[in-house]
């Protein structure tokens, strides 16, 4: 019996992930995002700004908050073009 794969989810309150270890979102979170949500891009962007201000208000908590902080949860998320 093969183990299931483990899911690019972001671990409380680290904010890292709990495959690669990246800080979340990895890249292949990134890509898993933007398929679940290729149709309501409005959607994602709600969703990751929603896991933005709990990550802030967590990591806060450990340690300052990163400053590029929301570059890194929106950034990459807006729509190109
Ligand atoms: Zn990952």
């Amino acid at each position: 019996m093969s183990r299931p794969p483990v899911p690019h989810e972001a671990m409380r309150p680290l904010w890292r992930c709990r495959n690669c270890g990246a800080p979340w979102p990895c890249q292949p979170a990134r890509l898993a995002l933007l398929i679940e949500y290729r149709h309501d891009r409005t959607a994602l962007l709600v969703y990751l700004g929603t896991l933005l201000v709990e990550a802030r208000d967590q990591l806060g908590q450990l340690h300052s908050p990163p400053p590029d902080l929301t570059e890194r949860f929106l950034g990459w998320a807006r729509a190109r073009g």
